[in-house]
């Protein structure tokens, strides 16, 4: 192929809707010979270090929300410099986009500009190579796909009850293929509904912002109770070919002032916390903790990685913001043992694939993940096979922003046929 098809020449972007309601950028990029399409995707609970995203804040657009000017800052910034470059060199043109914005968090062009061009530009190299965006990305790693990581019950800044942790996930880790994984994520998540609406009423079968029940009740051990119980109606064995996670997202009920947690209606201090979380691992079948203290609380992530690490996920969200110098901070301190991989936290893909490589060689686990506002858009889906990351979260296995990464994933498995590998198995064998 010529190197003149990878020429790019046309960028245009547009305002859309979120799964949420809220609007995200959505970047269009065309090169000589190919396209790609990215849309932007929106966290609720973000990490104080996030890239920025830059929000109009005129109050009389979607209540200050719009991205206009981001799009302005696309078109008049960001696309002048990028017409005529060879879409191939992403990390050329990361960097460029860096330094167009000049800042530390990306917040004079907004790293939703940046992100909706970053990606964008990646799934047109990769259309104009014919190719599809997981092999592109791979550049030589092994093809693997990722163990699912359902969120069924949904609390915190993601739900309408009281629930402080945000996130209850079904881990259905003893499988040998994707396929049968998401299937039983999708069996618990049924016997879960008849369970919740049994017990507590309709309302209960409500969902959150990711498509998992929001029950009213308010203590982490019947959530995860119920959790446990729906994976035996189902059929399967918990602890056995089926363990659980949770996102605390502790910084969405630390007091900062106090210094104490709000979890179940109490205030409590981070030793009391600390014996939560001992306490669960030992009642219910729990394998994976996101964020179990708040995002600067490196010295707790550190001893809770110590006493519980070798049997145990230990996952740093926002405390690592998928940026390389607090992950390098994290290695150091050994705090947690897995990072948690948001496009977005960083804002071009070049700067996440240093954030992943840098864990990985530091033996962390490494989970691909969505934020609480979605599009249609998959690319994270690809991402999480060119990477390798092993693990994927993306939402329980219902609504649409949340099951089209899913589906995605059946496709790859489909087209990588007996040369797919599923990370299931190693999961379970590295936290046994
Ligand atoms: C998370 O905290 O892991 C998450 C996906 O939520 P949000 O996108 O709201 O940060
Ligand atoms: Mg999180």
């Amino acid at each position: 192929m010529e190197a003149s098809a990878f020429r790019v020449e046309k960028i245009a972007s547009r305002e859309i809707l979120d799964s949420r309601g809220n609007p995200t950028v959505q970047v269009d990029l065309h090169t000589k010979s190919g396209f790609g399409r990215f849309s932007v995707p929106s966290g609720a609970s973000k990490g104080h270090l996030e890239a920025l995203e830059l929000r109009d804040g005129e109050r009389q657009r979607y209540n200050g929300l719009g991205v206009q000017k981001a799009l302005e800052n696309i078109s008049r910034v960001i696309a002048p410099k990028i017409l005529g470059l060879d879409s191939r060199d992403q990390p050329k043109i990361d960097r460029l986009l860096n330094e167009l914005d000049g800042t530390e968090n990306k917040s004079k062009l907004g790293a939703n500009a940046i992100l909706g061009i970053s990606i964008a530009l990646a799934r047109a190299s990769a259309d104009t190579a014919n190719s599809p965006l997981y092999r592109t990305i791979a550049d030589g790693r092994k093809l693997v796909l990722p163990l699912p990581m359902m969120n069924i019950i949904n609390g915190g800044k993601h739900a309408g009850n009281d629930l402080s942790f945000q996130e209850f996930m079904v881990i259905p880790a003893g499988f040998k293929t994707f396929h049968e994984a998401l299937r039983c994520g999708s069996e618990v998540y049924h016997a879960l509904k008849a369970r919740l609406e049994a017990k507590y009423g309709k309302s209960a079968i409500n969902v959150g912002d990711e498509g998992g029940f929001a029950p009213d009740i308010e203590s982490v051990e019947e959530a995860l109770g119920q959790i446990s119980d729906a994976v035996e109606e189902a059929g399967y064995s918990p602890g056995q070919n089926v363990v659980l996670g949770v996102d605390a997202a502790a910084d969405s009920f630390y007091n900062e002032d106090k210094k104490t947690y709000l979890v179940d209606g109490k205030q409590i201090g981070s030793q009391d916390l600390f014996e939560l979380y001992a306490g669960i691992e030992r009642s219910f079948p729990v394998k994976s903790i996101e964020d179990p203290f708040h995002d600067e609380d490196f010295d707790n992530f550190a001893k809770i990685t110590k006493k519980l690490g070798s049997r145990f996920q230990i996952v740093g969200d926002d405390l690592f913001v998928t940026n390389i110098k607090r992950v390098e901070k994290g290695i150091r301190l050994g705090a947690a043992n897995a990072l948690l991989v948001k496009v977005n936290q960083i804002g071009t893909l070049t700067e996440t694939i240093e954030a992943v490589e840098k864990a990985r060689q530091a033996g962390y686990g490494l989970v691909m993940s969505h934020r609480s506002g979605e599009t249609e858009d998959t690319s994270i889906a690809d991402i999480s096979v060119g990477l390798a990351t092993g693990q994927i979260k993306t939402g329980a296995p219902a609504r649409g922003e949340r099951t089209c990464k899913y589906n995605r994933l059946l496709q790859i498995e489909e087209e990588l046929g007996s040369g797919a590998s599923f990370y299931g198995p190693e999961f379970l064998k590295k936290h046994q």
